[in-house]
């Protein structure tokens, strides 16, 4: 496995920015798990920190850049050690999964709405 721009990858060639000066992974090296805005890696490095894998956040923009964008626009990555970077991809791809609706009424408005199961086909 080899390492460049935060990832790993099979290969000579960087996959993120093609450059061949790549050199082999280390256990210690950061690996990208996710990309994001503050709220989404907010919520992986705390699950990571709570899974005592050792990760960080770092700021795309920048502290500056960030006082004109504003917070929110930031954009951050949450880094994890090579060691531990399946475990971490595997949780942030739990977490993002999408997810279902929990209040009623997001799927039917109307309150009317009894569905339609009275046309149920008996035919054997
Ligand atoms: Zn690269």
């Amino acid at each position: 496995m080899n390492y460049h721009c935060f990832t790993p990858f099979e290969g000579d060639v960087c996959p993120v920015c093609g450059s061949a000066r790549v050199r082999e992974i280390r256990e210690d090296d950061e690996c990208l798990v996710l990309e994001g805005d503050a709220v989404q890696t907010g919520i992986l490095e705390d699950v990571l920190k709570q899974e005592q894998i050792p990760c960080f956040r770092q700021s795309q923009t920048g502290a500056a850049m960030a006082m004109f964008t504003g917070r929110q626009l930031e954009r951050f990555n949450v880094l994890v050690p090579y060691s531990r970077y399946e475990e971490a991809k595997e949780i942030a791809a739990g977490l993002l999964a999408p997810v279902e609706p929990t209040e009623d009424g997001v799927l039917f408005e109307d309150e009317d709405y009894e569905g339609e199961r009275e046309e149920e086909d008996d035919e054997d």
